[in-house]
């Protein structure tokens, strides 16, 4: 596990000082899922951002400049890229825990798990964001599966007021609109840009994620209500997993599921009547 304090030496490192921490499987996750939290921190003395990175990076996909490194020399890259985004974002601390994806996608290890509750503990944030129950991505589901263990093993009296379950390989459009949680990723638009361009190593071959970003918060914002003028030009969508903390016997796939079977059960209810009796009397 590596620690990057930005301001260090020039500030006490101060870890209890974060108040919004995102949890990520990948270098740029945090900058693509949890910009709301980045950007709500920016130039605010009062709010902090602090970033965990889960894996190694040895995994990356590589091309152009990048196609010959070796998984050392490619790690390497990725966590200076972190780094750098980091010190770009002002976060107050940058955790990177180095581990293969296979480590973290074994639900037996509970390493990650145990990483987390330390993380948590010292930096008591109020607000967490990880990724969603329902990211098609395995390593984004572990990362979220072992935020809520640790989370859960935490001392109620420090825990987060909010845990925010976010989009990135997969989108919550299907969510129902009442359990959405709309975080405003309007303001800054440069901020958003500068720390995606951080990344270069996944940029350069054409995977425009920093763009693919910015497109999924505007077509959030735009398609969210077709009666209204849109309010915030971009929007992330996250759910809401803090009834997972507050009630520990509630099953967190379950939880998931109940999501999906409203989306189900609203997809059924408006396009039914259209069917219901088509093919009986024809
Ligand atoms: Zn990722």
């Amino acid at each position: 596990m590596s620690l990057f304090i930005p301001d260090s030496p020039h500030q006490p490192a101060s870890l209890t000082r974060v108040t919004h921490l995102g949890i990520g499987a990948h270098h740029d996750d945090l900058e693509f899922m949890a910009y709301h939290g980045i950007v709500t921190c920016y130039d605010n003395p009062d709010l902090w951002f602090g970033g965990v990175t889960c894996t190694n990076g040895a995994g990356s996909s590589r091309i152009g400049p990048f196609a010959d490194l070796t998984d050392e020399q490619m790690q390497e890259v990725r966590h200076q890229e972190q780094d750098a985004a980091a010190t770009t974002g002002q976060y107050a601390a940058q955790y990177q825990l180095g581990h293969p994806s296979s480590v973290i996608k074994d639900p037996a290890n509970p390493t990650l798990t145990n990483e987390l509750l330390t993380i948590l503990q010292v930096t008591k944030p109020e607000v967490v964001y990880t990724h969603n129950p329902a990211d098609k991505h395995p390593s984004h589901l572990a990362v979220t599966a072992a935020t809520i263990k640790a989370l859960r093993q935490l001392d109620p009296a420090v825990r987060p007021r909010q845990v925010l379950g976010c989009e990135v390989w997969r989108g919550l459009d299907w969510m129902a609109d009442a359990d959405k949680i709309l975080l405003d990723v309007s303001t800054n638009p440069d901020l958003s840009k500068t720390l995606g361009a951080h990344f270069a190593s996944q940029i350069v071959g054409g995977k425009r994620y920093d763009l693919a970003v910015r497109g999924r918060a505007l077509a959030n914002a735009t398609f969210f209500d077709s009666h209204s003028v849109d309010a915030a030009s971009h929007v992330w969508y996250a759910m809401d997993l803090t009834p997972l903390l507050h009630d520990p016997s509630l099953d967190p796939v379950q939880f998931t599921l109940a999501h999906i079977d409203k989306f189900k059960a609203d997809v059924s209810q408006n396009l039914g009547p259209h069917f219901n009796s088509w093919g009986r009397n024809s």
